[in-house]
């Protein structure tokens, strides 16, 4: 669910006209709604009531300050991949104590700058981070908290480049080895055992896969235990889907995910940690684009958008699939048009759609991408020197720009002539 409906014949952001945001910006931007933000926050914290636990969005989907700190606010912790988004947290407001650092390759700067600002736990991928981070511990007079990241070697049935729970993914040890290398954390002095981490991939649309991790997190809680170490608490990752299509059958709910972490996993009395990015951030945002050209090619028609894929890289990168509706309300029964989904950046994967059913549309319409929140703005890039695009906060009738567009200048001056030249 989420705030961006229709209303008198003009798509809103909760009580604010898209066209509004549009004219006092301009094309292209991202638009987020607070009521969407916090409500999914909310859904994942209900579901878990009644157990220890604690929500920390993972950042890393949508990291704008203003974005942070409406979760932080709510009461999200954050589950960080470096140590810029360790930097972002700290400074929208959210406590040391509240952020788990995760990630495969952890430098000991970064390291350095957690165990001195405060942090909840480290999830540890391998031996070697394991050794630097008792390291980089002692050298601070410290003990940092861990978990190790066990990889279940389980089929998450999603796209291949968010799958990370199979055996051939980099991500975390495998389960099967998982004894012997707590083994050797408990041997190392800069460490504290607190847990057990998983995560296996995103976008997943089934609770099963998680179940079956769950399930063999589960038995490992009780080896570990019977070894003689203290698993106290369980960081069951991010990853569960969100509809993109409002055809296709929608994913599990929050709901049904909370009461099945506690039927696999209630039993162990161990506090829960989970790290959703995209069912916070997904749906509660839209990428706002205006419609440059309409070009009749051979046999197919493109619409040309002033939003490229240096703006949201999901269809060229994950064959993503966006809901893309005009914000002006097409007349009920208005004839369908196909056409190819265009931006102007010079590479034919600068498509986001082909062959997509819309109402006729013309030069300087404007059309939203729907469920772009997520591995949105924050993978966009500034490919054909095209500015990064700003981000607008909705909050009811109020909106703020959180992120400005910079200028050419500021572009500009990034760079450095050397002296030579
Ligand atoms: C990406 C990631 C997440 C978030 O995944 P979503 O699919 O956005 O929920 C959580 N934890 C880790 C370790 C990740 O890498």
């Amino acid at each position: 669910m989420d705030h961006f409906l229709y209303r008198d014949g003009a798509l809103f952001a909760e009580d604010v006209p898209v066209t509004e945001i549009a004219a006092a910006v301009g094309t292209p931007f991202y638009v987020y709604s607070t009521a969407t933000l916090l409500r999914h926050y909310h859904l994942f914290d209900e579901a878990l009531a009644g157990t220890e636990h604690l929500v920390c969005y993972a950042m890393k989907a949508a990291g704008n300050m203003a974005i942070l700190r409406t979760l932080a606010q709510a009461g999200a912790g954050m589950d960080v991949v470096s140590q810029g988004e360790y930097l972002r947290a700290r400074a929208a407001g959210v406590p040391g104590d509240k952020i788990v650092f995760s990630g495969v390759g952890k430098t000991e700067e970064e390291m350095r700058v957690a165990l001195e600002g405060g942090i909840r736990q480290f999830n540890v991928e391998s031996e070697p981070e394991m050794e630097a981070l008792s390291r980089v511990a002692q050298s601070l007079g410290k003990v940092a908290p861990i978990t190790i990241r066990v990889n279940p070697d389980v089929d998450a049935r999603t796209h291949a480049k968010i799958a990370t729970g199979k055996s051939e993914n980099k991500f975390g040890i495998p389960i099967s080895r998982a004894r012997e290398v707590y083994a050797m954390a408990a041997a190392l002095p800069g460490l504290e055992i607190v847990g057990i981490d998983v995560h296996i991939g995103s976008q997943l649309t089934e609770l099963e896969p998680f179940e079956q991790a769950y399930g063999k997190v589960a038995e490992l809680t009780e080896a570990l235990r019977a070894d003689g170490h203290t698993i106290g608490r369980l960081d069951l990752g991010g990853g569960l889907g969100i509809p993109y299509t409002r055809s296709n059958a929608a994913p599990p709910l929050p709901t049904d995910y909370g009461a099945m972490i506690k039927r696999t996993l209630g039993h162990l009395g161990c506090e829960i940690e989970i790290e959703p990015g995209r069912l916070i951030a997904g749906n509660a945002g839209l990428l706002v684009s205006s419609v440059i050209y309409v070009k009749n090619g051979e046999g197919r028609d493109f619409l040309i958008l002033d939003a490229a894929m240096n703006d949201l890289i999901r269809p060229a990168m994950y064959d993503a699939h966006h809901d893309i509706i005009p914000v002006i309300e097409p007349v009920p029964g208005a004839e369908q048009h196909p056409y190819d989904v265009v931006g102007p950046v010079c590479e034919s994967g600068d498509t986001f759609a082909r062959q997509r059913d819309l109402p006729e549309l013309a030069s300087g319409d404007l059309v939203a991408f729907r469920s772009a929140g997520a591995y949105g703005a924050v993978m966009s890039s500034e490919y054909n020197a095209r500015p990064l695009i700003p981000e607008v906060l909705v909050n009811g009738d109020q909106f703020a720009v959180i992120r400005r567009r910079p200028s050419f200048d500021e572009m500009m001056n990034r760079d450095t002539i050397p002296s030579w030249l």
